[in-house]
């Protein structure tokens, strides 16, 4: 018998166990194992459903285990399922193809996560720098950003917990407030390469950066020469309610680096750029995934599901809805600073119970999120219904209950 056979006959507990011994201790996890899912809900080994309002990590786009990505994966896997980076491939090509049709991008590569798509980034900048800016290399970024857990991601990102950790980083970043354009101008010097950030920082809490602000960054960028990278792992693919979040701004980047939901729960992500920075020379960056044929396979037929569904617009509506809804409940439980865009949303709670409420949720049978001590944050699949989202408002309440008036 197979390894995994012996395991899947195994009693929960059991596999507790073995969990806790076998597996690198880096996150706390509950002590439940999922098992399957479908749509809107995921299942643990004891049958216990959960309503999924955080999409495996705002991941999956088309909700659990859709048909589209089992079909893609099943012809994919019978035709080609690696033929190595140094060969194109039909998927990659097509999708490829996809990508800057749908975008103003006109070149892409690709890695198989979004830390990878902006290491990748970073080397393009640098590489920019080098080539164009007189050997400049630095990169600016935003205090409360997030781009992933590389060691050069990490040193992007501009998480205060993190600041210590690792050390040394990799040099060459520095961080300002967001939407301060003066603390960005101030930041400007002679060895500066790029800004980089997101539009509305998922991890940080959700929190948008200003259309002006946008506008004074890429007239900064354009002033100086410098490469605008922005990181759209978390808010590509539909999930703010237009297809990329630049298109709520009307700013156009010269680097977009795409993750999370592109692969709908398959690792995929992408670092798109212009004709203008195509600019690495052969060898500069690569990987043995870079165009996986199964992981485009899945691409593509996720995007395309994506846009012939029209989710961007399912997501902005029933986005809107989870507002509404969220504005009714507020003055009972005195929430806050209900904000964000599409289906990716964040409140405030009146203390430092985002832990607490988590846990109530989970044993309610609701999957949600606390980026902060006090803020919940909200990223179910594009494809959520009304009567899914009313379902997590009765949940909510339910844990919020219990949890605000202890
Ligand atoms: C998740 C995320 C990343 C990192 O992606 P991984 O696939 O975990 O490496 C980078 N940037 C943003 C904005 C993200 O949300």
């Amino acid at each position: 018998m197979s390894l995994h056979g012996q395991l899947s006959t195994l009693a929960t507990s059991d596999l507790l166990i073995q969990a806790k011994k076998s597996t690198l201790h880096t996150a706390i996890r509950p002590d439940i194992i999922m098992e399957r899912g479908s749509g809107l809900y995921v299942w643990d080994t004891e049958g216990k459903a959960y309503l999924d309002f955080i999409g495996g990590w705002a991941v999956n786009a088309l909700g659990h285990s859709p048909a589209v990505i089992s079909e893609a994966l099943n012809e994919q896997a019978a035709r080609l399922v690696n033929s190595s980076p140094s060969f194109y491939n039909k998927p990659m090509v097509e999708f490829a193809r996809l990508l800057t049709e749908i975008t103003c991008f006109d070149k892409v590569f690709f890695t198989s996560s979004g830390a990878e798509a902006n290491e990748s980034a970073i080397k393009l900048a640098r590489k920019h720098g080098s080539k164009n800016l007189g050997s400049a290399y630095e990169i600016i970024t935003l205090v409360n950003g997030f781009h992933g857990r590389t060691l050069a991601a990490m040193s992007a990102t501009g998480k205060k917990q993190w600041q210590l950790l690792f050390e040394p980083k990799v040099s060459g970043f520095k961080h300002v407030p967001i939407n301060d354009a003066e603390a960005l101008n101030h930041a400007i010097n002679e060895n500066t390469c790029a800004v980089m950030l997101e539009l509305v920082q998922g991890e940080g809490g959700v929190h948008s950066v200003d259309a002006d602000y946008l506008k004074l960054v890429r007239k900064a960028c354009d002033d100086h020469g410098l490469m605008l990278i922005i990181d759209e792992i978390q808010t590509g693919i539909g999930r703010t309610g237009k297809m990329f979040a630049y298109e709520h701004y009307g700013i156009l980047a010269d680097v977009m680096t795409l993750g999370k939901g592109i692969g709908g729960g398959f690792p995929l992500a992408a670092m798109l750029t212009t004709e203008t920075f195509d600019i690495f020379d052969a060898g500069d960056q690569g990987g043995t995934y870079s165009g996986q044929p199964l992981a485009m396979a899945v691409g593509l037929a996720v995007v395309n599901e994506v846009i012939q569904r029209n989710l961007p617009l399912h997501a902005e509506i029933q986005g809107e809805y989870i507002q509404e809804r969220l504005h009714q409940i507020s003055p009972i439980f005195q929430l806050s600073r209900i904000r964000g865009k599409g289906l990716l949303l964040a409140f405030d709670l009146p203390s430092d119970k985002g832990a607490e409420l988590v846990a109530e949720c989970l044993k309610e049978g609701l999957l949600i999120n606390s980026p902060n001590p006090n803020t919940i944050r909200l990223m179910p699949p594009l494809v959520v219904t009304k009567d899914e989202i009313d379902q997590m408002i009765l949940l909510l309440c339910h844990a919020l209950n219990r949890v605000l008036t202890n």
